[in-house]
This record gives structure tokens, C-alpha cells and sequence, in this order.
């Protein structure tokens, strides 16, 4: 089978046609692949016969029963069907809601085999979710292990099976082995085939999880395989080992209106340690919002670009990156530094544009700031060398990927003020180094949090007043931009003018949001960071990266719509200058007890670590923070807390198969080559492997 036919469209199948396709594709499921992945959330075992007399709760019926009367609850057009039934130990009741139609199906008479779970109520066994089919026919659905699928749509169970059924039989039995048969055999797992066919149909429980950690353990194999490709092209991509002059960088430093932090000083050294080495880095910088990653990031790049070549430094928002440029060429101006700083986004004209991308291209920029435009396939480098990405988990791993491209194994710097679980760590980040800012610059005071609620506003405002009288600033934020509709939610257009013309009139208010032009938002930044302006009205888009060390006071409304991590680094665009700074949280009554806690976390946590630990409790260990908002990973059967153990052994495997075979030419290792070209070429997988983290090794080298 070659792999590519799983990519067929479901509507290839026999029984589905338009309709099922469309109510599918909201399932996510276009292609056969997509059917025979899609993973069952359980297994309804109907092996055993259960009679209603033995029914408990979480004991499901699984009999065979004769239809012995039907009756009626209500009157009128609302009534509901109920379907009397007995079998060899009692008597059941199936009630039909909304289905009144199973009169015809279920006549007096019938013998069905039926299955579901009973209660007793008003003197009866009901049951309103049940299954049956005929006991005249062969059983399709009875006397064995039936999957249970993750539903959504006009979709029921049935639907699904079937779809799923007709993808193993035309597809499953052909899927090529992707992981080699000495490992399977190794590991005790199933190859392919073998594994769709226990997932979907098991004889019995232990096949079903026997399945589902063949799956595991292939999803997992494949994120470290690709992780350890990229580990090893990185070390094949040797360049001469090479001392960088720290001329510019000691000027620089010396210019600072203020002294490193002895944790900034570390992580400088141990980036340019990097930056020198033969093999091309790979680190992580992490540090709390407001630990200052900026500067550290602009005097790593200085070595780089004295030695002669280009560095780029990425952001997530135009507001970032055009903040980072300012920043950068302040900073280089004031040392006396003649780096040339360009700034590169999508709102930049066409005429600017044109001199810039060629300015880029003759090398007579030396460092490129901006947004993901960097990406643009016009933007070609002379020599780029080194890549810094702030704010990773904004980016796709795709559009990493691309920046990659853009220089054959560029140094290669992800700064992230969310900290990285420890999980996660091993897994998109498991071949890259780790440096950590830890402390806070001296001097700075802890933002002092106030909750508090909406029916308290007033004093919220006067408290805010003073620090403005006082020559402060404030950031008022709100969730969404415009709530027309929905009258008790508030909104950032319609509070921009209550806060201008009624609460602080005295004062000048700006608005930004993401509905407006980036020059109208950048303007705007402009006018609050010179101080201009003296309040900002928002939504989110301030919550990443913006610094205003002037402004003191930040009030977020309707808090319990903000994620933790959100509302920490909200938090963060406070408390950055000298002066002690203050958070209001303003929430509004009938909070859930996960929104209290997430307001009780952020109001006794400053420390960012803290809240990422906490965020992870609160929510569970099913759901890694971060991991699905930022689309790293997206697994279909592996959990990266309860199949650790499985991961670490796909690690140990892949780096030991890279290790002793680096390009995979072993005849035992084909298979592996194979899946990954796969997964490459069609921008998707292959059975298994996870395509967004495959690195592409041959990327066109500009230099
Ligand atoms: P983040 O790590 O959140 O990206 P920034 O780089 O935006 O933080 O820095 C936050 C603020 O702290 C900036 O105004 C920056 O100039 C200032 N800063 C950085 N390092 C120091 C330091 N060592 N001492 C005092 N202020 C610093
Ligand atoms: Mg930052």
C-alpha cells in the first residue's frame, strides 16, 4: 500500500457520500488516513450477557429480550414512547425520546438483543441510551468488543463504525510496516496493520490496549526519531569552531543605563559559548516575563555580527517586533554602535519594502527585526547565521521550519517566558540545550494584585486616578473587542469611550486592538510609550512582550475570561520601571470554581514557574500547558504524562538507531527512511510519524 492512497478523501469509501463527508469533516476527518486514526476514547465490552436482573448503574444490560408492550409518558405531541421488554431474569424499559418512530421497528413480539446502561425510575428499569438490533439477523454489534468514538455532529456511534469498518477493510490490511520488524519484535508491539484492526475491532480488552500502545509507541518513535535527525544534522553541519570578537558587545554592555543581572551575564555567556562552537546551536532561553530576554538576545547577536554575518530576530506581533527594533536601535545608538538595524513586517509599503529586502540580500543590513514576513520566500540573506525566535510558542513549528530553511542550520536561539514542562521539554525541545533567567533585575518591586469586583469599580478607578495624577500610565484590558449583543459583557470599544469621556476626562486615552491597521495600532503604541497618552485601552494584544516601564496600573475586566498564562503575562507589562506597580483583576459574580482558582493562583504566585505549575494541576495532566494552544504536538493516541514510560523508550530507541545508522541506509532501517520521506513530501504523515516536527535536512544554503 503505498502511503499516499491514505490520503484519499472518506468519500472514496463505499456508504459515504456527501452528507457523511461534510458531518466527518467537522470531526476533522477528510481522509481514509484520518478514519483509520481516529482513535476509539473507549471500548463497550458485549461479550458477556448481563440480564436486567443483574443490571448496577455502571453494569451495562447486554441481553436478549422480547418486546411485551408499548406505552406513552405525557400527552399530546410531546409524548414519549416507551418500549417494554422482558427477558429470561425480569423486565426492562427502553424510553424513547424524540423517537417515537421505533414503534414500527420494536413491535410486540420482537425478540431484540439489546444493550445499555439501566436505572431504576418510577418503579421501572430504563434505559434512554440503549443499542439493539434483531436477534433474527447474525449479530453485527453484539457478542464482542465494540469501540467507542469520539463524537461530534449529526454523527451517531454507528455512523462512525461503519465509516471506520469500511477504511480497515478497503485500507488497513495493505498499510505498510513503518517501524522495522526487529524493533516491533523488541518492543512486543504490533506492526501496522495488525494494530488498526485490534484498535478498531478487538477480540478482547488486551488486544484493544495491546493497540493502542503499538499507537503510542509509533507516535512517540516518530517525534524522537525526527528530534534526533535534528540532532544529528545539526552535528553534520560542522563549520569551522571559531572565537567571536566581543568588541561591540563590551561597549554595549558598558552603555546599558543599567547592570546585568548575574543571571543575564550566565545566559549571555553560555549562548555566545555556543555561538562559537562547530556545531550549529540549538538552546532555549527561558525567564519570567520582565526578566529582561531582550537585551540579552541583542548582545548575543552583536559577536555574530561583527564576526561578519547576518542575525535575525523574530517576533509574534507587529507591536513586538516593532518594539524590539526601537529598543534595539536606541540601545546600538547610544553605544555608538553602526550595526545596522532593519525592520521587516507585512504592513511595511511596497516602496520601503523593495530597498529593505535588498539591502537584506547584499548583507548591508546586519540585523533583521520583525514579524513572521522574515519568512517570505522574497527575504533572501547573504550570510545569515544566527536566528532568535522571542515569544516561541506564538510561532507554528512549520513557520520555524522555514526560517530554518532560510539558512542551512542557522544558530538558533527560542526565547519563551512560559516555562516548558518538563514532559514537553524531552519531547519538541529534546535536542536542544536550556539556559534560565531566573532572578529579576534589582530593584523591581513585586506587582501588588488586587481582586476585585466588578460592583467595585469605583474605587478601582480612583485608585487609578491617583497614579496618574502622580505622572503614571495604566492599561485597562478587556476580552473581546466589540460585544454588541451581549449586554453584560464589557467591551474595549465601548469602554474606551466611557473610560475618555466619562471616568477620566482629563486624561488621553488610546485604543488598540486587532481589528485595526498596524500603523493606527503602532502609532498608537507610539503615542502610550512616549507618554502621550496616558491610558491604554486593549484587548490582549498588549499581553505579549509590550514594555512601557512608566506604566504602573494594569486592570484586566472580566478576568475570569483570561487563562492563567495570559493573565500573568498581562500582569508582566507592569511593574518594569522603579516605581511599585499594581495589578486590578476585575471579575464579575457567578465565577466557576476553575475561574476562582485561576484568580486565587495569579493573585498568591509572582513567580511565573509557579503559575505554569499550577496552571498544569488546575487543569490536569491530560492537558499540557501549552501544548495544544500552540499546535507543538498534536497526538492522536499518546498522553505525554501517562505514556512516559513509553516515551522514554522510543527515545532511547531512535537516538540508538540514529546513533549506530545516521542516514538510515541500514537495509533493517529502510522502512524508517521511507516513512519520513513520506511524511516530508506530502506535508503529512506517513502512518505515523508526526509531521510537524520532521526537520527537513537540505534546506538551500544562501550564502
Ligand atoms: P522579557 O524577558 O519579558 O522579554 P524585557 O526584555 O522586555 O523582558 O525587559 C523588561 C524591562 O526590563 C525592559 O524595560 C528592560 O530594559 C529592563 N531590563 C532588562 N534588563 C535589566 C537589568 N539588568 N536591570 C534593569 N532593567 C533591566
Ligand atoms: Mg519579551
Amino acid at each position: 500500500m503505498f502511503a499516499v492512497e491514505l490520503n484519499h478523501p472518506v468519500s472514496h469509501l463505499p456508504g459515504i457520500g456527501e452528507r457523511r463527508t461534510r458531518e466527518l469533516a467537522r470531526l476533522g476527518i477528510t481522509s481514509v488516513y484520518d478514519l483509520l486514526m481516529h482513535v476509539p476514547r473507549a471500548y463497550e465490552d458485549r461479550q458477556l450477557p448481563v440480564p436486567f436482573a443483574q443490571a448496577t448503574p455502571e453494569r451495562p444490560v447486554n441481553t436478549v429480550a422480547t418486546v411485551v408492550a408499548h406505552s406513552y409518558i405525557g400527552g399530546g405531541s410531546s409524548q414519549t414512547l416507551k418500549v417494554h421488554l422482558r427477558d429470561e431474569s425480569g423486565l426492562g424499559v427502553l424510553v424513547c425520546f424524540g423517537r417515537n418512530f421505533l414503534s414500527r421497528k420494536l413491535p410486540e413480539g420482537k425478540k431484540i438483543r439489546v444493550f445499555g446502561y439501566f436505572q431504576r425510575r418510577y418503579g421501572d428499569l430504563q434505559a434512554s441510551a440503549f443499542d439493539f438490533e434483531s436477534a433474527d439477523a447474525p449479530s453485527v454489534r453484539f457478542g464482542r468488543i465494540l469501540a467507542i468514538y469520539p463524537l461530534g455532529g449529526k454523527l451517531g456511534q454507528n455512523d462512525l463504525r461503519r465509516a471506520v469498518d469500511a477504511a480497515v477493510a478497503r485500507y488497513g490490511r495493505g498499510v505498510d510496516p513503518d517501524i522495522p520488524a526487529w524493533l516491533l519484535k523488541q518492543r512486543k508491539l504490533l506492526p501496522t496493520d495488525q494494530m488498526l484492526t485490534a484498535l478498531h475491532t478487538p477480540p478482547d480488552i488486551a488486544a484493544a490496549d495491546h493497540a493502542r500502545r503499538s499507537l503510542v509507541y509509533a507516535e512517540l518513535f516518530f517525534l524522537q526519531l525526527s528530534v534526533a535527525l535534528r540532532s544529528v544534522r545539526r552535528k553534520e553541519a560542522v563549520r569551522p569552531a571559531q572565537k567571536l570578537p566581543r568588541t561591540e558587545q563590551a561597549t554595549l554592555i558598558a552603555s546599558l543605563p543599567f547592570p546585568l543581572t548575574a543571571d543575564q551575564s550566565t545566559v549571555l555567556s553560555e549562548i555566545v559559548h555556543d555561538l562559537e562552537q562547530d556545531i550549529p546551536m540549538a538552546r532555549l532561553l527561558q525567564g519570567d516575563v520582565g526578566s529582561g530576554k531582550t537585551v540579552v538576545a541583542l548582545l548575543s547577536a552583536l559577536p555574530v555580527i561583527e564576526a561578519g554575518h547576518q542575525v535575525v530576530l523574530m517576533a509574534p506581533t507587529e507591536l513586538l517586533a516593532k518594539q524590539h527594533a526601537d529598543t534595539a536601535a536606541h540601545l546600538l545608538q547610544s553605544a555608538g554602535s553602526d550595526v545596522a538595524v532593519g525592520f521587516l513586517s507585512g504592513s511595511i509599503s511596497t516602496s520601503m519594502r523593495k530597498p529593505l529586502l535588498e539591502a537584506i540580500a547584499t548583507g548591508s543590513v546586519d540585523l533583521v527585526i520583525g514579524t513572521h514576513a522574515v519568512f517570505a520566500e522574497t527575504v533572501r540573506f547573504r550570510n545569515l547565521r544566527y536566528a532568535i525566535v522571542d515569544e516561541q510558542h506564538r510561532f507554528g513549528v512549520l513557520q520555524r521550519l522555514a526560517l530554518v530553511q532560510k539558512a542551512r542550520q542557522p544558530d538558533l536561539l527560542l526565547m519563551t517566558a512560559t516555562p516548558i514542562p518538563r514532559t514537553l521539554a524531552l519531547t519538541v525541545f529534546g535536542d536542544m540545550n536550556v539556559s534560565t533567567i531566573r532572578m529579576m533585575p534589582a530593584g523591581r518591586k513585586i506587582v501588588e494584585t488586587h481582586l476585585a469586583r466588578q460592583a467595585n469599580e469605583r474605587k478601582v478607578h480612583d485608585f487609578v486616578g491617583r497614579e496618574l495624577a502622580a505622572g503614571r500610565q495604566a492599561y485597562f484590558v478587556y476580552p473581546v473587542i466589540d460585544a454588541s449583543g451581549k449586554l453584560d459583557l464589557r467591551d474595549a470599544e465601548g469602554m474606551w469611550a466611557r473610560l475618555k469621556n466619562e471616568v477620566y476626562p482629563e486624561y488621553e486615552v488610546g485604543l488598540v486592538h486587532s481589528r485595526l491597521k498596524e500603523d493606527e495600532k503602532s502609532a498608537t503604541m507610539e503615542r502610550f510609550r512616549s507618554g502621550d497618552l496616558q491610558i491604554l485601552v486593549a484587548t490582549s494584544v498588549v499581553e505579549v512582550g509590550v514594555d512601557v516601564p512608566n506604566a504602573t496600573c494594569m486592570v484586566v475586566e472580566h478576568a475570569e475570561r483570561f487563562g492563567l498564562s495570559a493573565l500573568h503575562q498581562l500582569r508582566g507589562r507592569v511593574g518594569r520601571g522603579k516605581h511599585q506597580s499594581y495589578c486590578f483583576l476585575v471579575y464579575d459574580d457567578g465565577l466557576t470554581d476553575i475561574a476562582k482558582e485561576r484568580l486565587k493562583t495569579i493573585h498568591t504566585h509572582v513567580d511565573g514557574f509557579q503559575i505554569a505549575e499550577e496552571d498544569l494541576r488546575i487543569r490536569g495532566p491530560g492537558d499540557i500547558a501549552g501544548t495544544e494552544q500552540s499546535g507543538y504536538l498534536r497526538f492522536r493516541a499518546a498522553d505525554l504524562v501517562r505514556d512516559m514510560e513509553v516515551m522514554n523508550e522510543a527515545r532511547a530507541d531512535a537516538f540508538d538507531i540514529l546513533e549506530s545508522d545516521p542516514t538510515l541506509d541500514a537495509p533493517d532501517n529502510r522502512s524508517l527512511r521511507a516513512a519520513l520521506t513520506a511524511a516530508h513530501n506530502q506535508r503529512r504523515l506517513t502512518p505515523l510519524a508526526q509531521r510537524d516536527t520532521y526537520l527537513p535536512s537540505e534546506g538551500p544554503r544562501t550564502e
